[in-house]
C-alpha cells in the first residue's frame, strides 16, 4: 500500500496522506511543542480480525500530554477510540498496524511558547510488523546520553521535542554496534530504552524503575506488570535500579507498544545470565502475544475489534 494513498485522520475530516499538509512555519515542527502515542493492533487471521490494543489507556495518556502543553484535544478519549477503529477499517488493514496519534501547536508564526497558540490534531495508521527482529536477543549499551529530567522537560509525557534524547542515543548506540540504548538518570539510575521500558529478573523477581524514575509511564509496561502477577505469580517490584544490577540480573527485557517485548542478550558486551532467553521472557513474550492477538479471554478488555465492532455499530 502505498503511503499516499492511506487514509488518515487530519483537522475533524478524514483525507488522503497526500492531501493532508502541514505548513513550513508550524510550531510543532519548528519547535517540538506537539505530543502523540503509539498505538498498535494485531491481526488475528483465524478470525479475520484487526484488535487494536489498549486504546483507551494511550488516549488517557495522550490527553496527559496535551495538558502538560496546554492544549485541548478536539475529542473525547472515545471518540478517540472511534477515530482509531474508523482509520483502521477505511484502509481495509488486514495485518498488524501502527497508529500514531498526534496533536500539535499548529501556528505558523514566529515565538516559541506554549499559550496562545492553536492546537491542530492528526491521525495516521500503517500496516507494520516488527520493530526489532524477535528471533534473536538485543545487544544493548548504556548510553552516555541521559534520560530527560523532569525538572526539564515533563518525562512522563509523549512529547515530540523531548525524542531528541532518545534519538542521540538510539544512533549512539546503533553506530557503536550497538542494537538499543539503555538511558541512566540523571542520578545515574537505569531509566529506560530509547521508546521502552526496562524489567530485570534478579532471583524470581522481576524489577522496573519506579515513576518517579523520570520514566514514561508505559502501556505495555503496566500490562507485563499484570501477566506477570496475575499469570506468573511473581513478585513486582517498582524502585530504582542501578547500573551494576544491569550486569549482574538473570534476565532483561524490554517494553513498548512498538518493540512489544524483547529479550536482552547483553549489556555493555557482557552476557545476561548465560546469554540465552530466559524462561520468564519466554513466558511473558507468549504470554503479550497471545493476549494481543485475543486469545486470552481473560484481557479481552484490553483489546477493540475493528471489523466486528464496526459491524456491531452500524446495525
Ligand atoms: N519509553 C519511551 C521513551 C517511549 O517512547 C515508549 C514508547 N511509547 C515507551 C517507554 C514504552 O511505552 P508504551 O509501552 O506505552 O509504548
Amino acid at each position: 500500500m502505498h503511503l499516499g494513498d492511506l487514509t488518515v485522520y487530519h483537522d475533524g475530516r478524514f483525507v488522503r496522506y497526500d492531501d493532508a499538509k502541514v505548513g513550513l512555519l508550524t510550531h510543532g515542527l519548528q519547535y517540538g511543542t506537539g505530543c502523540f502515542e503509539g498505538v498498535r493492533g494485531f491481526w488475528n487471521a483465524r478470525e479475520e480480525e484487526l484488535y487494536l490494543l489498549q486504546l483507551s489507556d494511550h488516549y488517557d495518556r495522550l490527553a496527559q500530554s496535551a495538558r502538560i502543553l496546554m492544549m485541548n484535544l478536539p475529542l473525547s478519549t472515545r471518540e478517540l477510540c472511534d477515530v482509531t477503529v474508523e482509520i483502521c477499517a477505511r484502509n481495509k488493514f488486514r495485518s498488524d498496524v501502527y497508529v500514531r496519534p498526534f496533536s500539535y501547536k499548529a501556528n505558523e508564526d514566529i515565538g516559541v511558547r506554549l499559550h496562545d497558540v492553536k492546537d491542530a490534531f492528526a491521525m495516521v495508521a500503517i500496516p507494520f510488523e516488527r520493530y526489532f527482529d524477535a528471533q534473536r536477543g538485543l545487544k544493548v549499551g548504556v548510553s552516555s546520553w541521559r534520560r530527560i529530567d523532569d525538572t526539564m522537560a515533563p518525562a512522563r509525557g509523549k512529547i515530540t521535542g523531548t525524542y531528541v534524547n532518545s534519538a542521540l542515543a538510539k544512533s549512539d548506540a546503533i553506530l557503536s554496534g550497538f542494537d538499543e540504548a539503555i538511558m541512566l538518570s540523571q542520578e545515574g539510575h537505569v531509566c529506560e530504552g530509547s521508546a521502552e521500558n526496562v524489567f530485570l529478573v534478579r532471583g524470581g523477581v522481576l524489577y522496573t524503575p519506579d515513576p518517579s524514575q523520570n520514566i514514561l509511564e508505559g502501556v505495555t509496561r503496566r500490562a507485563i506488570m499484570t501477566l506477570a502477577k496475575e499469570e506468573l505469580g511473581l513478585q513486582v517490584v517498582e524502585r530504582a535500579i542501578d547500573r551494576s544490577e544491569l550486569v549482574i540480573a538473570d534476565e532483561i527485557f524490554i517494553t513498548g507498544s512498538a518493540a512489544g517485548v524483547q529479550w536482552i542478550e547483553s549489556v555493555d558486551h557482557r552476557p545476561v545470565g548465560d546469554g540465552t532467553r530466559g524462561p520468564i521472557a519466554t513466558a511473558l513474550i507468549d504470554l503479550y502475544d497471545r493476549a494481543v492477538r485475543g486469545s486470552l479471554p481473560k484481557y479481552e478488555s484490553w483489546l477493540t475489534r475493528t471489523y466486528a465492532g464496526r459491524v456491531a455499530a452500524a446495525s
